[in-house]
């Protein structure tokens, strides 16, 4: 597949209705009219890659809606440098949103599957996460902590307590929390001890799996 005229102009589309629907970061907003979002789909879905919806990009995992996406990167306020964990790599089209605006990003993902193909996607594309890793979520990613920020990308049933223990001081968690329906919930570390906790509105993700080993 290819990146075309067509598809430039399909992404600057999308980034119109994302717009209307409240977002406001230039950055983000640049992000999603370069992104090629259709490469990131099995070609059976190229045609609607830039509408605003979440498609299955196999092993019962789908792609994030882009307003989802668009929303979880603004709450982030990323600045440059900025280190930052994704929990649930996927597609691998919420990292390059993340890439992007220039963060570094590290990036968890459970499914073999998915963690392989998307790992070597990624190669391909010249995406250039610092850590691809094959895991469990729930833990985080203790070795590279302490984090600017942390982005969930599956519906979280609890909050878990190494991603909070992961965040520098000033750092976001953004994480979508709830079993059928999910409040995405924006947690500020106000100092080692404090967390501002803001909800958000209701969102509807895949679940985010607990290991069973
Ligand atoms: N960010 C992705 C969204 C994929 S859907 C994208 O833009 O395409 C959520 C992903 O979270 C799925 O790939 C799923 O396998 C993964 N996931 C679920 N539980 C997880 C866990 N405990 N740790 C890491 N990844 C997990």
């Amino acid at each position: 597949m290819k990146d075309t005229h067509k598809h430039k102009g399909m992404r600057n589309q999308l980034a119109d209705v994302l717009v209307v629907k409240g977002i406001a970061d230039k950055n983000v907003l640049d992000a999603i009219r370069t992104i090629p979002r259709h490469l990131f789909l099995d070609s059976g879905f190229e045609d609607h890659a830039y509408q605003d919806k979440a498609f299955p990009i196999g092993a019962e995992q789908t792609i994030s809606q882009p307003y989802t996406v668009a929303f979880q990167t603004e709450l982030l306020q990323i600045k440059p440098n900025d280190k930052i964990l994704e929990i649930g790599t996927g597609s691998g089209y919420q990292t390059a949103v993340l890439l992007h605006l220039k963060a570094k990003v590290y990036t968890i993902e459970r499914q073999q599957e998915l963690f392989k193909k998307t790992k070597l996607f990624f190669t391909k594309m010249n995406y250039r996460p610092k850590k691809v890793v094959f895991g469990d979520g729930y833990k985080g990613m203790p070795e590279e902590a302490p984090f600017d920020g942390i982005i969930v990308t599956a519906g979280a049933p609890k909050v878990p307590k190494a991603l909070m223990s992961q965040l520098k001081v000033g750092g976001k968690l953004v994480i979508p929390v709830g079993v059928d329906s999910q409040t995405m919930t924006l947690f500020t570390r106000k100092s080692e001890k404090e967390f501002e906790k803001q909800e958000l509105g209701a969102f509807r993700f895949v679940p985010l799996l607990e290991n069973k080993n």
